[in-house]
């Protein structure tokens, strides 16, 4: 169950992450989602709150989910690679993404979702475990995890600096291919 791995992370000192943060920051969202958008890891808002894209960069994340998917944040599952956040926004160490892993994988097991959106390349890199990805060159292509399609697009804090039409179109293009595979995942069940 979701709860009981939230309820772990809530207790969870397994990486120094722990010493610095004010809330675990577990997931939120739909236990039946088709859906999981997966992030890099919590900001400031999202530690103060407990909740994952809470921010400013939340606000665009929902847009997203409502206009080019055509869903709300209830029917789908948010979370971040890790769990707690990284002092000063910085970028979560390799050892960080290690301990935490363990939970995203609990994570996707339990969820079971028929899609995973791959918000940035830190989180890319993360659930791949590989550093060589880049963002520019993943976006827009599907790939495999766990026999699961994972769609890599922008983060929307990268959106947020880079505000361009080219963007903003690229990353409705990978909502686009988001929403027509839940689609037909939907009607081959
Ligand atoms: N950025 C992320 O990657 N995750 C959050 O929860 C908030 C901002």
């Amino acid at each position: 169950m979701l709860k009981e791995i939230a309820k772990e992370i809530s207790s969870c000192r397994l990486c120094k992450l722990c010493e610095t943060r004010n809330k675990t920051v577990p997931g939120v969202g739909n236990e039946n989602a088709d859906l999981l958008i997966l992030g890099e890891g919590p900001g400031k808002n999202e530690d103060g709150q407990g909740i994952p894209f809470c921010g400013r960069a939340g606000k665009l994340l929902t847009k997203m989910i409502n206009i080019s998917l055509g869903m709300e944040r209830e029917d789908v599952f948010i979370t971040n690679v890790v769990k707690c956040r990284p002092p000063d926004n910085r970028d979560p160490l390799p050892e960080e993404v290690e301990s935490c892993r363990n939970y995203l994988n609990r994570q996707v097991d339990v969820l079971k979702p028929s899609v995973i959106l791959v918000l940035g390349a830190v989180a890319l890199k993360t659930l791949f475990d590989d550093q060589s990805l880049a963002i520019g060159r993943s976006r827009g292509i599907w790939r495999d995890y766990k026999g699961i399609p994972v769609m890599p697009s922008y983060h929307p804090a990268f959106l947020l600096r880079q505000f361009t039409e080219k963007n903003k179109d690229l990353v409705k293009k990978d909502l686009e291919m988001v929403k027509n595979k839940l689609k037909s995942e939907k009607i081959e069940i």
